[in-house]
C-alpha cells in the first residue's frame, strides 16, 4: 500500500511538472488556407501542438514557458526535398573519395545537419551519399546529435557509367565493376535487387539518376541512362516497400521515361519540354527545381580549378537554365515541391531558393506552401507535418518580417523548434 501511494505521488509529480510552451505569435502563417493570421498563441505540449488560441494567452501553471514572438511571423518548419547532408562541394571534393574514411564523412556531416536545422529546415529528404546518411538520420532520431528529421535514399541508383556510378573517371584498376549493392544496375532484375538492398540497408526512399548529370566525371550531362523497363522495375519494387522515388534528370527523354515509369518527383528538370510538363500533370509527378544549385554550379565553374575540366562546360550550360524551366513549369501548372540540392552549395543557404522562385513569378505564399504543406504530402505525412494544427508535430519557425512582403527574410530565420524542442531563439 505504501509503495502504491509512493508511485501515485510520483505520477502526480510528473503530471504537474510537465511543461507546456506558449508561443505568442504576432503573425501566424496558415499554410493550409494560404492566409496570415494575427495575434495567436500556439500551445506546445511535449512533441506536438496542443492547441492554437486567439490572442496572447498566458498559462496558469508557473512552470510553463512563454516565448515572446509578438514581433515575428511564425510558420511551420520548412521541408527541403533535395539535400546531400553528407557533403559540401569544394575543389578538394574529388580527392576526398580516395582519402576520406566513413568516419571523416560522418564528422563533417554533423555540422551540416545542425546548420540545416538552425536555418529553419526541420525536415529534409537526403538524395544520396555513401550511406553515412543512414547513420546520421539514426543519430538525430536518437538525440545523439542535433539536426533535421532526415528521410534518406542512402546511396543513389545509377547504370554503369551513369551519373551516380561511384567509380566514374577512375583508372581501370580502381574502376572495378560495381553492381546493385553499390547502386549500379543494368537490368530490371538488378534494379529490383538494388531497391531491396537499400531497404535492407535502412534507406527511407529511392533516388535514381535518370539522365547524365553536371558534377559526375563523365561527358554527357543529359542523356537518358535507364530503360523504361528498368525505371518501372525500380518504381514497382520501391512502392512494394512504401518508398517514394526521386529521379535526377536534366534531359527530356530520360525525364519522360522516369515520369511514365512511375517516379514521384523529377529533380532539376532542366530541359523539360511542354510535353513532359503535361505528362507530369497527368501522372501527378512533382517537380523539385533546385534553382539554387543550378546558379551555384554556373558560378563555381567560372573559378579556375574548382571542378575537373570535364564538368565545366556542363555546369555552364545546364546551371543557368533551371530557373527559366521552373518559371515555365509553374505557369503550366506542374505541381512544385520545394527542393534545393544543398551540399552542391553550402548547407544552411537552402532558403535562397524562395527568392529565386518568387523572382520568376511564383507568389511568395505558394513558395512557402511548396516547402511545407506540399512537401509533407509528397512524404506521405500530411497529417503530421507542414501545418500548425492541433496534434501535428511541433516543428515551428519564426522570422523577423512577413515573408509575403520580403521573401529574403526566409534566409534569416530567428526561431527554430523541432518536435517541441527549441534549437534557436
Ligand atoms: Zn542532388
Amino acid at each position: 500500500m505504501k509503495k502504491l501511494i509512493l508511485i501515485l505521488c510520483f505520477i502526480q509529480m510528473v503530471v504537474v511538472s510537465a511543461q507546456d510552451i506558449y508561443l505568442h505569435c504576432g503573425q501566424l502563417i496558415d499554410t493550409e488556407k494560404g492566409k496570415v493570421l494575427t495575434k495567436k498563441t500556439i500551445i506546445v505540449s511535449g512533441k506536438t501542438i496542443k492547441s492554437i488560441q486567439d490572442g496572447y494567452v498566458d498559462s496558469e501553471n508557473t512552470l510553463d514557458i512563454v516565448v515572446d514572438l509578438k514581433s515575428k511571423t511564425v510558420m511551420p518548419g520548412l521541408i527541403d526535398m533535395h539535400v546531400h547532408i553528407e557533403n559540401e562541394y569544394n575543389p578538394a571534393r574529388y580527392m576526398d573519395q580516395f582519402t576520406a574514411n566513413e568516419a571523416d564523412v560522418a564528422f563533417k556531416s554533423v555540422n551540416y545537419a545542425e546548420t540545416t536545422l538552425v536555418a529553419g529546415f526541420t525536415t529534409v529528404r537526403d538524395l544520396g551519399g555513401t550511406g553515412v546518411n543512414i547513420a546520421l538520420r539514426n543519430a538525430i532520431n536518437n538525440n545523439t546529435i542535433v539536426g533535421p528529421r532526415i528521410f534518406t535514399a542512402g546511396k543513389a541508383i545509377a547504370t554503369t557509367g551513369g551519373h551516380a556510378d561511384p567509380t566514374n573517371g577512375r583508372k581501370k584498376l580502381l574502376m572495378g565493376d560495381p553492381g546493385p549493392e553499390q547502386g549500379v544496375i543494368n537490368s530490371p532484375d538488378e534494379a529490383r535487387k538494388a531497391v531491396r538492398q537499400r531497404y535492407k540497408n535502412g534507406a527511407d526512399n529511392i533516388k535514381i539518376t535518370a539522365t547524365g548529370g553536371v558534377l559526375s566525371v563523365a561527358k554527357n550531362g543529359q542523356n537518358p541512362q535507364f530503360t523504361i523497363e528498368e525505371v518501372k522495375a525500380i518504381c514497382e519494387t520501391a512502392k512494394d516497400y512504401g518508398m517514394i522515388i526521386a529521379a535526377h534528370a536534366h534531359g527530356d527523354e530520360g525525364m519522360q521515361r522516369a515520369v511514365i515509369g512511375g517516379v514521384t518527383t523529377i529533380e532539376h528538370g532542366t530541359k523539360m519540354s511542354t510535353k513532359t510538363m503535361d505528362l507530369m500533370k497527368e501522372y501527378g509527378t512533382y517537380f523539385v527545381p533546385t534553382i539554387t544549385a543550378g546558379k551555384a554550379v554556373a558560378e563555381n565553374a567560372k573559378i579556375e580549378g574548382f571542378y575537373p575540366e570535364i564538368i565545366v562546360p556542363k555546369a555552364l550550360e545546364i546551371g543557368p537554365k533551371i530557373q527559366s524551366t521552373f518559371a515555365k513549369a509553374y505557369k503550366r501548372g506542374v505541381p512544385i515541391a520545394f527542393g534545393t540540392d544543398a551540399g552542391v552549395f553550402p548547407h544552411g543557404q537552402n532558403a535562397k531558393e524562395f527568392g529565386y522562385m518568387v523572382e520568376v513569378g511564383m507568389p511568395a505564399m505558394e513558395a512557402l506552401q511548396s516547402a511545407t504543406i506540399t512537401n509533407a504530402k509528397v512524404l506521405g505525412l500530411s497529417d503530421q507535418l507542414g501545418q500548425i494544427k492541433p496534434n501535428y508535430i511541433a516543428d515551428i519557425i519564426a522570422i523577423d518580417v512577413n515573408p509575403l512582403e520580403d521573401i529574403s527574410t526566409m534566409e534569416r530565420v530567428q526561431f527554430v523548434m523541432k518536435e517541441g524542442k527549441i534549437y534557436k531563439n
